[in-house]
C-alpha cells in the first residue's frame, strides 16, 4: 500500500527553501561548489545582527522561561503588541486579541485552519509569499489568486480582485509591504480594498511583517486601521525588523468588528491552546524589541545597508538588456521582469536552474510565488554590494548568450 501525505496538495510551495532549484544548489554544494545564495530572506547570514539589548534580554529571560505560558503569550509581550497596535491605530484590540506565535508562519497556518472548510475560497495575491497559498490549500480551502499589477507599482488590481469573488469567498489576504515585490500600498489603495471587503463581507488578513522596513520616508498604514467595522487579522513579528528569524517570534492581532467573528475567534483560541504556547524565551524579547530606539532604522536610510543595496541592485538589474524592475519601497526583495521573447523563455524554473548551473547563483523563479507567467524571478538583496555586483554581473554575462 502506498501512503499519500496531505502535503501532496502542496505544489510549488516555498521554492525559496525547497524544490528543484534549491535541491540542485544543495547537490552542487555537496560536490564542493560555492553557491551565492540570493534565495531566502534571512538577514543573519549576511552580517545583520540583532540589537544587543535584545540578545541580552533573551539571555536574562531563559532561566525564568521554563514553563508553558498562557497559550496566547506572556502578559508583557502581549501588552507591548497591544500598544504597538494602538500606535498603528488598529481599533478595538484588547490583550485577549493578541496571539504570539513561533514566527508569523505558525499563526498564518493556524488562522487558515481555523477559517477554511473544504471548498471555501480565499483571495491571495499573485505574486504572493507562498506560505499563504500553501496554508489555505492545506486547510482544505481554495486559494484564488488576484493579480498585482507591475504597471501600477505592483499594487493589487482591484478589478481583478473583485471579479474573483464568489459566494464561497470568505476572506482576502494582502501582504503589505510585499514579499516578493517590495511594494508599499498607499492609503487610497487600502481604502479601496476595505471597500471591496465591506461590500462582500470578507475578513481581511494582512501580513505586515515588513512594516518597519519602509524606505524613502514612506508611511506604512495598517489596513485594519481603516476598517473598524470589519473583522481584520494583522500579522507581524521580529524576524525581519530585528534580524532574528531564527528566534521564531511572531504575532497576530484580531481587531475591528469581532462580534461577527465570534465562532472564528473561538476556533483560533482552540487551535492556539492545542499548540500550548509559543517559545517563551522568544516572547520575552518582544517588549524590549518594540520599545525605544529602533536600530533597524539605520539600515533603511541613505548610507544604510538595506537602502544602499537596494539602490545598487535596482540600477544594476535595470542596466541589463532584457531585464526591467520596479523599484522596491520596502523589505529587501526585488522582483525583476525578464523579456521572455528575447530569450525564448517558456519555463522559469529551467531559467533559474540553467543560471544556477552555469553561474552558481541561486535565485527563486517567479512561479515559486504563484506568479503564473515564466517572466519573473526574485532577488534577495541582503548581501553586501560586492556580492550583489558579482551576482548581477553574472546575470548580465549569462543573458548575453542565453536562449531557452
Ligand atoms: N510573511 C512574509 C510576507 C514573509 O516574507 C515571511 C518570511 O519570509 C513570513 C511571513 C514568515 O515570518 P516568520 O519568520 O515570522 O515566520
Amino acid at each position: 500500500m502506498r501512503v499519500f501525505s496531505k502535503s501532496q496538495k502542496l505544489d510549488h510551495v516555498l521554492y525559496d527553501v525547497r524544490g528543484p532549484v534549491v535541491d540542485e544548489a544543495a547537490r552542487m554544494e555537496e560536490n564542493g561548489m560555492k553557491i551565492l545564495k540570493l534565495n531566502i530572506g534571512n538577514p543573519a547570514p549576511f552580517g545583520f545582527t540583532a540589537p544587543e539589548e535584545v540578545i541580552f534580554d533573551m539571555r536574562d529571560a531563559i532561566a525564568k522561561s521554563q514553563g508553558y505560558s498562557d497559550s496566547r503569550g506572556i502578559f508583557a509581550a502581549r501588552k507591548a503588541i497591544m500598544q504597538y497596535a494602538q500606535i498603528k491605530k488598529i481599533p478595538n484590540v484588547t490583550i485577549k486579541d493578541v496571539f504570539t506565535g513561533n514566527g508569523a508562519s505558525e499563526l498564518i497556518q493556524l488562522s487558515m485552519h481555523a477559517l477554511l472548510n473544504n471548498g471555501d475560497e480565499i483571495l491571495i495575491p499573485s505574486p504572493d509569499y507562498p506560505l499563504w497559498t500553501a496554508c489555505a490549500n492545506l486547510a482544505g480551502g481554495k486559494a484564488v489568486h488576484y493579480i498585482c499589477d507591475e504597471q501600477s507599482d505592483w499594487y493589487p488590481d482591484l478589478a481583478d480582485m473583485e471579479s474573483k469573488i464568489t459566494d464561497r469567498t470568505k476572506a482576502l489576504v494582502i501582504i503589505n509591504p510585499n514579499n516578493p515585490t517590495g511594494a508599499l500600498y498607499p492609503r487610497e489603495v487600502l481604502e479601496k480594498i476595505v471597500d471591496i471587503a465591506r461590500r462582500h463581507e470578507l475578513i481581511i488578513f494582512s501580513d505586515e511583517i515588513y512594516d518597519r522596513l519602509v524606505m524613502d520616508g514612506g508611511e506604512h498604514i495598517s489596513i485594519a486601521s481603516l476598517a473598524p467595522d470589519l473583522f481584520c487579522v494583522t500579522f507581524s513579528g521580529l524576524s525581519k525588523s530585528h534580524m532574528v528569524c531564527g528566534f521564531r517570534v511572531g504575532w497576530m492581532i484580531l481587531s475591528g468588528n469581532k462580534a461577527i467573528a465570534r465562532d472564528y475567534i473561538e476556533g483560533v483560541n482552540m487551535l492556539s491552546n492545542m499548540r500550548l504556547c509559543s517559545n517563551v524565551p522568544g516572547q520575552s524579547i518582544i517588549q524590549t524589541a518594540l520599545g525605544g530606539y529602533q536600530s533597524v532604522n539605520e539600515y533603511i536610510v541613505p548610507g544604510g545597508r538595506i537602502y544602499e543595496q537596494r539602490e545598487y541592485v535596482y540600477k544594476a538589474l535595470n542596466d541589463i538588456p532584457g531585464i526591467s524592475a520596479v523599484k522596491p519601497k520596502a523589505a529587501f526583495y526585488i522582483f525583476p521582469k525578464i523579456d521572455v521573447k528575447k530569450f525564448g523563455i517558456t519555463d522559469d524554473t529551467r531559467f533559474a536552474l540553467d543560471f544556477l548551473r552555469e553561474k552558481r547563483v541561486l535565485l527563486v523563479p517567479g512561479s515559486g510565488f504563484n506568479w503564473h507567467q515564466p517572466d519573473h524571478f526574485r532577488v534577495v538583496y541582503l548581501p553586501r554590494i560586492p556580492e550583489l555586483k558579482e551576482a548581477v554581473d553574472k546575470m548580465g554575462q549569462f543573458l548575453e548568450h542565453y536562449h531557452q
